[in-house]
């Protein structure tokens, strides 16, 4: 038998040396793991989404308090979600205005019967800078009527509540009209239990009078969403406890 000549072993071998260096170099792209197996990965999902406020929450320290509206049901038909972010900014305070009256009644529902204007339920919650929730604060909503005037001589759209142990609070009202120099706004009081009164106000987003109104303050705007049960405003009140 003729033996191999030593070119051709020399041939054989640099051969099984390249199949070796293939062996060894690093994938190339098209080695990668298919889809169709990445997929049977888990994906990591944002455990928190962007709130309707266009703030981020923070995942890396959750907060305390991750609220939906007091009366978010999976019938409301409302998204709304609000992270409190901890330290979360206290309300900033509002100038009271010359239309309140004290000691207004106990209410829930500052609507009437035959009261004009459109039906907006306002709700929320009461939390300290820590995002925990202040329950049995005091609050107090008074507001101009649909055309802008306020009754100066009873309580009309006026009325007092307290959170519950949740925080929570509801008022059912109307959209308050417009006043000369004053964008709609919902004048309030609160006040955790054994805590500093705070007065402030709230607006409302989109209204055209806004960028009149020389107090008008972005951080005072509630969420306001239209729903199939009709129009609902969300907002967080941030109180110091003492
Ligand atoms: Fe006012």
């Amino acid at each position: 038998m003729q033996k191999p000549s030593r070119r051709f072993i020399y041939q054989q071998l640099a051969v099984i040396v390249l199949l070796i260096l293939a062996a060894c170099s690093p994938a190339s792209p098209a080695a990668l793991p298919s889809p169709a197996i990445q997929a049977n990965t888990p994906p990591v999902l944002p455990t928190l989404t962007e709130t309707s406020t266009g703030a981020l929450p923070r995942t890396e320290n959750p907060p305390l308090v991750q609220t939906t509206p007091p009366d978010a049901s999976s019938e409301s038909g409302t998204n709304m979600a609000i992270s409190c972010q901890a330290p979360a900014e206290l309300t900033p305070p509002m100038t009271e205005g010359p239309f309140y009256t004290p000691n207004p009644p106990l209410k829930t529902s500052l609507l009437e019967e035959g009261m004009p204007g459109t039906r907006v339920r306002l709700s929320g919650y009461v939390v300290d800078p820590s995002c925990n929730p202040v329950a049995n604060a005091y609050l107090d909503f008074w507001q101009a009527d649909a055309e802008g005037v306020y009754d100066n001589n009873g309580y009309r759209l006026r009325g007092h509540q307290y959170s519950d142990e949740n925080g929570g609070y509801a008022l059912e009202t109307i959209l308050p009209g417009e006043y000369p120099g004053r964008t709609p706004h919902i004048h309030f009081k609160a006040q955790a239990p054994g805590g500093p009164m705070l007065t402030s106000q709230l607006f409302f987003p989109n209204a055209d009078a806004n960028a009149r109104d020389r107090i008008f303050d972005p951080r005072l705007v509630v969420d306001l969403q239209e729903t199939p049960q009709g129009l609902k405003a969300f907002f967080i009140i941030v109180l110091l406890r003492e």
